[in-house]
C-alpha cells in the first residue's frame, strides 16, 4: 500500500471534455500537486459503441491546453498500465477469479426474459426490487454441470447477508448511509465477459493504489456497490469525495441550453487556459472565500479537499468573460502578441512568421488592445483596419466626420505635418497632429475623429496616434487622401 496520494481522473472516451468533466480533473491534479503526490490519467472506454479514438484524443488535448500534466497515462504508461480500461481484460478476469474462490461473486444463468419478468413482479409490487437471487440458491454441483456445459451466464456480485448498512464517509458531502437491504446482487461481468462500470472501476482504482477517488456526485449511488467490492476483493477502500454538479443561471444541470460546455468550445471562443482554469477551480472551491484571482502555481500550492462546497455551482459566464479580461491583461505585451498572433493568422490578416518578423510592432499593438479585450476572438474585428491596404470606411462615421464642413481641411491639413516627419513614432505624431485645431480652428474633438475615421473607417478605433504609428506612412497618407473625396 503506497503511503501517498494517488489520485485519478478517468474520463470516458463518448465525447468532448466538458467543464464537469475538466473541473474534476483540475481538482485531482491541484490536489495530487498540493500533497506531492500522483495524477493517473485512466481512459474509460468500456462503452465500445460510443468511445472513439477521436474523444480520447480530444481529451488529452483539452486537459493539456488546460494546463493539465499527469505522472502517469494511456500516453506516457507507468507502472500501474495499461491506462485503457479496453486492454486490462487480464486484471478484471484475476478479480473475478479471487471473488468465484471467496465465494464474493457467483453465475447467474437467468435469460433477459427471465429477468424481464420478475422486473414486471416488482413493478406489480409482488417482489422486493432488484435481483431475487434465483441463482445464488442454486445447488454448486448444479452451478458447476451448468457452467461446464457452457450455458451463458453473468457474474454477480453476492452481497454477504450480514453486511449492515454501507457508509460513505465523503470529504465533501459527510456520511451517507445506504442500507444494505437495498443493496442489490449486481453484475459485475456481463454475458460477453466485459465488466460493468461499477467492477472495472473498483479493480482499476484497487490495482492503481487510488488513495482518494474525487469525482462528480453523479457516482455517490454507485459507491455503495463499489465499496462492497473492494471488500470482496479484500482491498482498501479509498477516501471518496464527490463533487457537487454544475448548473446553468436557471438552476438546471449545466447543458448546450446554456451555452458552450466543452473546453475546446471555450478554447475556440479566446478564453486563456488560465483564465478557465481559475474559473473552474473555483467554481465548488475556495482559496479564503474572497480571493478571485489564483494563477495555477497558487492553486496547487493550496488546493484542499476541507474547502470543496457541497453546493451546486452556477456556472456564470459573465464572471468568466471578466476573469479573461483579467488574465489577458496580466499577460503582458510580449505574451498577448503570441498569444492572439494565430487569431490574426488564421483570419488571413498577416503571414506566418509576420510576429518574428517584426515583434515591437505587434508588442505596440498587444498593448493597445490589452485593456479592451475580453476574449481572443475579439482581437480580429478590432486590428483588421491595421492590416489591410484599404480601409472600408462605415457610412454612418462617414456621413458625420467626413460629410461635414472642415472635413476635406483637416484631411489636407493632416497628411501635411505627417508627410515629412522624421521619426515615425506615436510621439512625434501626436505632436503635430496636436497642432491642427489651433491652426485650422476647429475643434480638437472634430479634428481627431475625421483624422480616425479616415484612418480606421470607424468611430471608435484603438488609440489614434499608436494606429497610426502601426499603420505606417505610406498607408496613412493614402488613407487621409482617399478620404477626401468623402469629404464635405
Ligand atoms: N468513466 C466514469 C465517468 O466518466 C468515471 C467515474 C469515476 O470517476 O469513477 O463518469
Amino acid at each position: 500500500m503506497t503511503d501517498f496520494v494517488r489520485v485519478r481522473f478517468a474520463p470516458s472516451p463518448t465525447g468532448a471534455l466538458h467543464v464537469g468533466g475538466a473541473r474534476t480533473a483540475i481538482y485531482n491534479w491541484a490536489f495530487a500537486r498540493r500533497t506531492g503526490g500522483m495524477f493517473v490519467l485512466r481512459i474509460d472506454d468500456t462503452d465500445p459503441g460510443r468511445s472513439t479514438t477521436e474523444n480520447t484524443e480530444q481529451i488529452l488535448r483539452s486537459l493539456e491546453w488546460l494546463g493539465l500534466d499527469w505522472d502517469e497515462g494511456p500516453d506516457i504508461g507507468g507502472p500501474f498500465g495499461p491506462y485503457f480500461q479496453t486492454e486490462r481484460a487480464v486484471n478484471y478476469a484475476a478479480a473475478l477469479e479471487r471473488m468465484k474462490a471467496n465465494g464474493t461473486a457467483y453465475p447467474c444463468f437467468c435469460s433477459t426474459a427471465d429477468l424481464e419478468a420478475k422486473r414486471a413482479a416488482t413493478r406489480a409490487g409482488a417482489g422486493t426490487g432488484g435481483y431475487d437471487r434465483t441463482c445464488r440458491r442454486l445447488d454448486p454441483t448444479v452451478v458447476a454441470a451448468r457452467l461446464t456445459a457452457g450455458e451463458p451466464h453473468v457474474w454477480r456480485l453476492a452481497v454477504p447477508a450480514d453486511r449492515g448498512d454501507i457508509v460513505v464517509a465523503d470529504a465533501v458531502r459527510g456520511e451517507t448511509v445506504f442500507p444494505a437491504g437495498a443493496m442489490d446482487d449486481y453484475v459485475l461481468v456481463r454475458q460477453d465477459g466485459t465488466p460493468t462500470y461499477n467492477f472495472a472501476t473498483v479493480v482499476d482504482d484497487a490495482d492503481m493504489k487510488i488513495t482518494h477517488v474525487i469525482r462528480g456526485d453523479d457516482h455517490l449511488s454507485n459507491t455503495p456497490r463499489q465499496i462492497l467490492v473492494y471488500e470482496a476483493l479484500g482491498r482498501p477502500v479509498p477516501r471518496f469525495a464527490h463533487l457537487s454538479m454544475i448548473w446553468g443561471a436557471d438552476g438546471k444541470k449545466l447543458s448546450k441550453r446554456h451555452g458552450a460546455t466543452s473546453v475546446e468550445a471555450f478554447r475556440d471562443q479566446g478564453y486563456l487556459p488560465e483564465a478557465l482554469l481559475n474559473y473552474l477551480a473555483l467554481l465548488g472551491w475556495s482559496l479564503d472565500g474572497e480571493t478571485t484571482i489564483i494563477p495555477p502555481e497558487v492553486l496547487k500550492a493550496n488546493f484542499s479537499l476541507e474547502r470543496i462546497s457541497r453546493n451546486p455551482a452556477i456556472f456564470d459566464f459573465d464572471k468568466l468573460a471578466w476573469m479573461n479580461s483579467v488574465y489577458i491583461r496580466e499577460l503582458g505585451p510580449d505574451r498577448l502578441a503570441i498569444r492572439m498572433f494565430p487569431w490574426i493568422e488564421k483570419a488571413g490578416l498577416a503571414p506566418a512568421g509576420d510576429l518574428q518578423a517584426r515583434p515591437d510592432w505587434y508588442r505596440l499593438l498587444a498593448s493597445l488592445v490589452a485593456e479592451r479585450l475580453t476574449r481572443l476572438t475579439e482581437v480580429v474585428p478590432m486590428v483588421r483596419y491595421l492590416f489591410s491596404d484599404e480601409v472600408v470606411i462605415d457610412p454612418a462615421a462617414a456621413e458625420k466626420t467626413l460629410a461635414v464642413r472642415g472635413a476635406g481641411d483637416v484631411l489636407r491639413a493632416a497628411a501635411q505635418v505627417l508627410a515629412p516627419l522624421d521619426r515615425w513614432t506615436a510621439e512625434a505624431i501626436e505632436t503635430s497632429l496636436r497642432s491642427l485645431p489651433e491652426t485650422l480652428r476647429i475643434k480638437p474633438k472634430q479634428v481627431f475623429q475625421t483624422i480616425r475615421v479616415a484612418v480606421s473607417g470607424s468611430m471608435v478605433s484603438l488609440p489614434l496616434f499608436e494606429s497610426i504609428a502601426l499603420l505606417g506612412r505610406e498607408r496613412t497618407l493614402g488613407r487621409l487622401k482617399a478620404a477626401q473625396s468623402l469629404a464635405g
